[in-house]
């Protein structure tokens, strides 16, 4: 059986476990602390024009060199494979990365998704019109303005909400959002509305739904809590190679030994990539690329082109050859049974249409590349 270490407890690092145990290889995640996924709003941003993304150059699942009915089965079969399992922990998703619906934030602006958690689902602003909103306020709560959301639901989408407050007794003085977090959604008063609760209640009515948020974010924190069952808890500070090949990671307690390593360590929150004056892949010395040239070519330039435009460092990461092996500095594969996955990789826009797409996928395809190491 193939051993799989997984280094990562983020989106891609679970997928790349989902998908090769599932390709029969007996896995490990080892995992430091939560990253980006943590901190997500709420709602999966997969994938918007899969034909553009594809003829995007660099761009990570264009590098995969799969056309584009190849992508679409993958994608299919990641993504319902993920929704199972998180579903097996207790944490239901709807969606389908084929279409995207609008979700209100916490401060009633849109926002993309396309997969949601189902108690978000319902608040599509799509199905909302037409119906009436209550805006779940808790006046105690200083980061939260009900009335101003409600507001924002009227005036950019149209919809016809209104705020409506309810006290919760004993909440600390100076409550944020995350005090409400777990606690049992209290009763709208309003009948026959829709009712929008700010996120991290539990026990919604029937007519009930949450609101996506902002960090830190009680939807981030629920995926991330189910996504590290069963993952070690441990620093991966080096690595055992010989010339080609991989053979252990090291914690500073134990040696993690396998035939096969999914890197899904993420971008700069994760610790993927250390930020400083070039900025450096800091495990494996790998080569951290922008627009498909070293990082370090750029020198001074790059840091100038951040300061104009921080997408422009949103995009730097590693770049993978068509099985997700991480290339060297000079664009030669670095070790034979090392993958990348996630955020670690450059070419995109993380904060961007592809999120979750991108680890999604390219978490699923190098847990099944590793799973086929020995073949
Ligand atoms: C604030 C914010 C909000 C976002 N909101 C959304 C959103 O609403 N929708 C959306 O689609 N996308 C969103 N994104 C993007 C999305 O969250 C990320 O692209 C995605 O979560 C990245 O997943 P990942 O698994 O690649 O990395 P991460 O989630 O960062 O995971 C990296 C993992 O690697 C581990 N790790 C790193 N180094 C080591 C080491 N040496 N040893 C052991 N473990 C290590 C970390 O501890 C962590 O567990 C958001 C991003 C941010 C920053």
């Amino acid at each position: 059986m193939t051993r799989v270490l997984v280094i990562g407890g983020g989106i891609a690092g679970y997928c790349a476990a989902l998908a090769a145990r599932r390709d029969g290889a007996d896995v490990t995640v080892v995992a430091r602390a939560p990253g980006a996924t943590a901190l997500y709003a709420g709602g999966m941003a997969i994938i918007d024009d899969l034909e553009a993304v594809l003829r995007t150059p660099h761009h990570p699942l264009a590098r995969l060199g799969i056309d584009p009915v190849g992508i679409a089965t993958e994608l299919d079969t990641a993504i319902s494979t993920l929704q199972l399992a998180l579903g097996k922990e207790g944490l239901k998703f709807e969606g389908t990365w084929r279409r995207r619906g609008l979700y209100a934030d916490i401060h009633g602006v849109a926002r993309p998704a396309n997969v949601v958690p189902t108690t978000v689902a319902p608040g599509e602003l799509g199905a909302l019109s037409g119906k009436r909103v209550a805006v779940i306020g808790v006046p105690q709560v200083g980061d939260y303005d009900a009335a101003s959301t409600a507001q924002a639901l009227k005036e950019l989408h149209g919809i016809e909400a209104f705020a409506e407050d309810v006290t919760i007794d004993d909440l600390p003085v100076a409550a944020s959002l995350t005090d409400l977090y777990g606690r049992r959604a209290p009763a709208p008063r309003a009948r026959g509305a829709a009712v929008a609760y700010p996120p991290g209640f539990v026990a919604l009515p029937d007519e009930g739904f949450e609101l996506l948020s902002s960090p830190p974010s009680p939807h981030g924190w629920r995926l991330q809590q189910a996504l590290a069952l069963g993952a070690v808890q441990a620093e991966v500070t080096s690595f055992e190679t010989t010339q080609d090949r991989v053979v252990a990671a090291r914690s500073s307690a134990r040696s993690f030994r396998a035939d096969a390593f999914v890197l899904a360590t993420g971008r700069h929150i994760g610790g993927g990539l250390k930020g400083g004056r070039v900025t450096a892949e800091p495990l494996l010395g790998l080569g951290v690329f922008h627009d498909g040239s070293p990082a370090s070519s750029f020198g001074v330039r790059l840091h100038l082109l951040e300061y104009l435009d921080p997408s422009e460092e949103m995009r730097m990461g590693l770049m993978t050859d068509k099985r997700l092996h991480p290339l060297r500095e000079d664009g030669a594969v670095a070790f034979g049974n090392l993958y990348a996955a996630g955020a670690v990789l450059g070419g995109y826009d993380y904060a961007g249409p592809c999120g979750f797409g991108v680890p999604i996928l390219t978490g699923w395809l190098a847990g099944r590349y590793a799973a086929k190491q020995g073949e």
